[in-house]
């Protein structure tokens, strides 16, 4: 159903308005054609409707009220909760030649006033308001007097009482309805689920707008999640393998996790910081304003990071404890590649993951229907850890979406080989079973698997446990591979884990039908013992990423195009830092691509390269050229 249009428009009108919105594009952006949706979106706004726009992280929901707001008269108001941005955001506009500014509590009374002249002077293009700051009398006020070309309500889904960015705020936004009932209003969300998307067209009053949904694959971002055997190390081989000098996240459990992965990877000399909720304000902002600031740091953080961190050249995000929901793992993942350019999602992930996530539930205070909840979320976030088909169709299909294998996760790029556990399986359950008979209570996984693997430690021959049937019935697998066994039967809910009491093993009662020979155990094959990835698996997985342009193989002509890369890097950063705004913005890092492959030697060969608008050609463009120029073949 088509949402509400402005009065009178005729096909000529829209066909214009559409012209009109691609050469904002080409001029101001430097962006040769719409992605997705924006241009439906684009062309709806600007005939004044009223849209709500879901699209994942990175899909291009800025320019879908960016480009109306320059092709409508007056001034587009921006609401937004992420205050720490604004800045950032205005400076991009800026570098493009688009007259921006915000409004929220960091700005002073004498720079708030010149904010508030520009407007009532007619002078800009964008405002960016905090919420709260729209809803003082004052400001509804100064928006009485100046022409509004519309509204975009940014991170909408801060009206859910039931999500965790709820901001009150958010609720009282139905008055700009009231209030300008002909500005056409655009309200955008990176939060996908059916439920908010009707709060939102509730809380909101959208129900005439029109709905624009996306898909929400990330098809940039390789998705791999591996066997944790040793962490730290892996982590290192990850990073230094396929990621060195990069920007990345890493995430952890716990703060005091976070402080020892930041203090041993700064040890291993890469350059990475700590964040989370216990450190004191000023560090925080310090550690985040250096992260979006300087090129290629890693930040070793809590899930405190994250909400409304949206540098563009996050190359990496990497778990070293598993997230408790498929949604928690998407939104945190999806903080890589929103330039759209290669990136990873890397996962280190075994026993202890799952033994903690179910403890976590079973400990909590909340009532069963939450634990119910929460335990269908767990299960559904093993399912992906532990598929081995492509996980980016188990993560689409959790949000509703059907697609097919993608050739850019690590079971599709080195397909596991899949394991009929069913034997090791029933060995591991007949060994618990039978340690608890002959001593009366349980016994924890470490010993457990040393009776299974026939191995008489002084605490096996204390207990007599190297007398039972079952004491070596498993020499023929190592210790990792009885892990990953164990841990799929906990996954499955077959094993339980009894916190209370030394963390011994309990047989469920599902884990009836796997002795009785009624049900199977698939998995995938675990590695054999502590292994890691090789520095030329990791290079081969870089070199497979989904870089356009024969250049960028490997080769001489490659290396020539790193090398011009490396200096635009330098030439962006020293630029970045004289004007004293962060390096995305002046250019990202497809652009600086682009150019080190293709190399132009003119201005006009120059404007062809996306991201290059008309301002910048004009800023940098000479330079540039130069810089080129010097750089040798
Ligand atoms: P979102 O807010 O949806 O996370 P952004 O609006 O920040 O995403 O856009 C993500 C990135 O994609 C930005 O780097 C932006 O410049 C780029 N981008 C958006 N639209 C286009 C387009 N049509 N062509 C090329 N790049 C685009
Ligand atoms: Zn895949």
């Amino acid at each position: 159903m088509p949402g509400r249009l402005g009065p009178l428009m005729t096909t000529d009108d829209l066909a214009s308005i559409d012209r009109d919105a691609l050469a904002i594009l080409n001029r101001v952006f430097g962006y040769a054609s719409f992605r997705g949706p924006q241009r439906q979106i684009v062309a709806h706004v600007a005939a004044g409707g009223d849209a709500l726009v879901l699209m994942p992280t990175g899909g291009g929901k800025s320019l879908c009220y960016q480009i109306p707001a320059l092709l409508r008269d007056g001034v587009a108001v921006v609401i937004s909760p992420l205050i720490a941005l604004m800045q950032d955001q205005v400076d991009a506009l800026r570098e493009l030649g688009v007259r921006a500014a915000f409004l929220n509590s960091s700005l002073g009374a004498r720079e708030a006033a010149a904010v508030e002249r520009a407007l009532a002077a007619g002078e800009l293009d964008l405002l960016y308001v905090a919420p709260e700051r729209l809803l003082t009398p004052r400001c509804l006020e100064l928006l009485d007097g100046a022409k509004l070309a519309l509204f975009a309500i940014d991170e909408a889904h801060c009206v859910s009482q039931w999500g965790h960015d709820f901001r009150p705020e958010y609720l009282q936004l139905a008055v700009l309805h009231e209030r300008w009932p002909q500005v056409p209003r655009i309200a955008l969300t990176a939060t996908a689920d059916a439920l908010t998307r009707r709060e939102i067209v509730e809380k909101l009053a959208l129900q005439s707008a029109r709905e624009f949904v996306s898909s929400f694959d990330r098809p940039n971002i390789r998705y791999r999640i591996v066997e944790k055997i040793d962490p730290k190390r892996q982590l290192l081989d990850f990073i230094s393998g396929a990621h060195a000098g990069e920007a990345g996240i890493v995430y952890c459990a716990s703060r005091a996790k976070v402080e020892e992965t930041a203090h041993w990877l700064s040890a291993q000399g890469i350059a990475a910081l700590p964040y989370h909720a216990g450190l004191d304000n000023s560090t925080r902002s310090t550690h985040q304003a250096r992260f979006l600031r300087e090129d290629g740091l890693v930040m070793v953080a809590t899930i405190a990071f994250g909400m409304g961190i949206d540098k563009p050249d996050v190359r990496f995000v990497a778990h070293l404890d598993m997230p408790k929901s498929v949604e928690g793992y998407y939104q945190e993942t999806g903080r890589a590649g929103r330039d759209g350019e290669p990136a990873e999602a890397w996962m280190a992930y075994g026993l202890a993951d799952v033994v903690q996530q179910r403890r976590l539930i079973e400990q909590s205070e909340a009532d069963d229907a939450y634990k119910r909840v929460a335990t269908a979320k767990l299960d559904a976030m093993l399912g992906l850890a532990e598929t081995i088909d492509c996980r980016r169709v188990r993560l689409l299909a959790y949000f509703g979406e059907a697609s097919t294998a993608c050739g850019n996760c690590d079971n599709c790029l080195e397909p596991p080989q899949p394991w009929d556990a069913t034997e090791p399986a029933r060995k591991l359950l007949s060994c618990i079973y039978r340690i608890r008979q002959a001593s009366g209570f349980g016994f924890g996984a470490q010993h457990v698997i040393a009776v299974l693997r026939g191995q008489a430690s002084e605490r096996v021959r204390q207990h007599r446990h190297d007398a039972l049937s079952t004491f070596g019935i498993g020499a023929d697998l190592s210790e990792t591979e009885w892990r990953a066994v164990l841990r799929q039967l906990i996954a499955q809910g077959l094993v339980s884990v009894d916190h209370a009491r030394h963390q011994v093993l309990v047989l469920a009662d599902a884990s009836r039908a796997l002795l009785r020979g009624e049900r199977t155990l698939q998995m995938r094959r675990p590695k054999a013992g502590p292994g890691r990835r090789t520095g030329r698996n990791a290079r081969r997985a870089r070199g497979e990423s989904a870089n356009e342009g024969a250049a960028s193989q490997a080769g001489v002509g490659g290396d020539a195009v790193e090398a011009l890369f490396e200096r635009l890097k330098q030439w962006r950063r020293a630029t970045a830092s004289e004007r004293g705004v962060p390096p995305y913005v002046i250019f990202h890092d497809a652009t600086l691509r682009g150019i080190a492959e293709r190399r132009p030697a003119t201005l006009a060969e120059l404007a062809g390269i996306g991201g290059v608008g008309e301002k910048k050609l004009d800023a940098y463009g000479a330079q540039l050229i130069d810089l080129i120029g010097s750089a040798g073949p």
